[in-house]
């Protein structure tokens, strides 16, 4: 009996191989519109790809449209017949739905095709989507990226994929063309341990550039002579460098423009909770992690939630009054 499924895995492995195309990817398949996927679609259409976008917010399917990317009114319609379907959606429930619903990608796309999701979701999600694509003579891949809306804006996004390696190599012109880095992280769902782990740490140092900036600040030190002390001592990091949160001090930072037009404090929530949920799931302790959640979490319920993350700085500084 388990002789036989893996021997029926290795075939499925052999067929999935076989109906692929070779480097002919050009008709491709968008869905999720938004802050991320507007901007990856249309660096898909300039570099000459074929696109059409699926979204249900019809002003996400206009603005996409605007920029060369043909609209389709579903995802049987925007899947029908392309080589690549690429992803990029808000939560677990949306990706398993889009992907494993009646009315989904699995159902409707063509066998050969391969399948890109880029959504920030639980590891397990895509290992589950993963053999029932397989089993259907798609390809899979997990593949979130880390550098914001101005990253997929420009093009500059950094990929991290999990899942087959023939799966990445085939997906590496479609990825250059939205992004300046490319990582196979392992097996499927590995490319969202990546993710996650680097939201962690990001999230973490966040939170301790916040609140050791507000205690030498309060101790009467200079925030710019602080800033060039910790930037040129051990505590370094991009943090301090790239991404402080008391405002003024780095002109590019969100801090330095109200806080706006970051990583909003609402997607690092979600984040912190999916590496949590992984965390917890293989019993890897994470206290600091644990306390950020927390952290961002009071943020958002007082209301910055579409606040960059760094706006933690603010709310440490206010129980100085207390
Ligand atoms: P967004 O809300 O702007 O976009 C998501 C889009 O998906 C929306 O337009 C929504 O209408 C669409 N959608 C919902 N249901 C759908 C369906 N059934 N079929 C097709 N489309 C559907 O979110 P975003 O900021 O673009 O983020 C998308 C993903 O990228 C999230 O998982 C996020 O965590 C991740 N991410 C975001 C950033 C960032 O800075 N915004 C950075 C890295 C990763």
């Amino acid at each position: 009996m388990a002789a036989r499924t893996i021997l029926s895995t290795q075939c499925l492995y052999t067929a999935a191989r076989r109906a692929y195309s070779s480097n002919t990817d050009k008709n491709v398949a968008f869905l999720g519109l938004g802050n991320m996927g507007g901007f990856m679609a249309a660096n898909l259409v300039k570099k000459g790809f074929t696109v059409r976008g699926y979204d249900p917010s019809k002003d996400a399917l206009n603005a996409a449209a605007k920029n060369g990317v043909t609209p389709a009114n579903s995802i049987a319609a925007a899947v029908d017949g392309v080589d690549v379907v690429v992803s990029i959606l808000t939560s677990n429930k949306v990706v398993l739905d889009v992907y494993l619903g009646k009315d989904g990608v699995v159902a409707h796309a063509k066998k050969g095709s391969l399948l890109i999701d880029s959504s920030t979701i639980d590891p397990n999600v895509p290992k589950q989507i993963f053999p029932i694509a397989l089993e259907k003579g798609l390809g899979f891949t997990d593949a979130p990226v880390s550098g914001g809306v101005m990253g997929a804006q420009n093009a500059t996004l950094a990929f991290m994929a999990g899942g087959r390696k023939e799966d990445f190599e085939r997906s590496l012109p479609l990825l250059k063309v939205m992004g300046a880095k490319q990582f196979h992280c392992g097996q499927i769902g590995s490319g969202q341990v990546a993710k996650l782990t680097n939201n962690m740490l990001m999230g973490i140092t966040g939170m301790a550039t916040a609140e050791c900036m507000n205690m030498g600040i309060k101790m009467g030190l200079e925030p710019k002579v602080l800033l060039d002390v910790l930037n040129n001592s051990s505590a370094r990091s991009w943090s301090t460098e790239v991404y402080c949160p008391v405002p003024g001090l780095v002109p590019t930072a969100p801090s330095s423009r109200n806080y706006d037009g970051g990583f909003k404090n609402e997607l690092m929530v979600k984040d912190l909770e999916l590496a949590s949920g992984m965390a917890l799931g293989i019993r890897s302790p994470i206290p600091l992690g644990a306390v950020a959640t927390q952290l961002y979490r009071i943020v958002q319920s007082r209301g910055y939630g579409q606040k960059d993350f760094s706006f933690v700085f603010q709310l440490l500084k206010e129980e100085n009054k207390n």
